[in-house]
């Protein structure tokens, strides 16, 4: 298949948000049964990652922990106010990538896919390639 494109609001200047449903829907249209999905952020202050999905509080910490790495407010060259968020965008980077078996996400009991807002709220989008093979 293509590129799909999905668009994500998000409503806090810092969260972690589950669109784990969101790529279980990608993959059943597209039909693949056996491949990978490829998940891919467009943005400069945005992420994705794979984490826990049960405790919240693990969200609240991983959050916590890049604040305290890059606060919000520093010292920073860039003047638009978001350098953190450009910094928490690398640092969890723009990418990942689940594969597919029996037309289902191969994740972890506890694993969820988070797109990680580090500069919102905004309107996101989420870029996703499925791939059979
Ligand atoms: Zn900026």
């Amino acid at each position: 298949m293509g590129l799909k494109t999905i668009t994500v609001r998000t409503e806090h200047p810092q969260q972690f948000i589950d669109i784990t449903h969101t790529v279980r829907l990608v993959v059943r249209e597209s039909g693949v049964t056996r491949g990978t999905c490829q998940v891919f952020i467009p943005h400069t202050t945005a992420a994705v990652t794979i984490n826990e999905n049960t405790d919240p509080d693990v969200k609240q910490d991983l959050l916590n922990i890049l604040e305290t790495l890059v606060p919000s407010k520093s010292q920073y060259l860039h003047t638009e106010g978001n350098a953190h968020a450009h910094a928490k965008a690398s640092l969890i980077g723009p990418n990942t990538m689940v594969f597919i078996e029996s037309g289902q996400l191969v994740l972890g009991t506890w694993q969820s896919i988070y797109l990680c807002e580090f500069d919102g709220p905004r309107t996101r989008n989420v870029l996703f390639r499925v791939t059979s093979g």
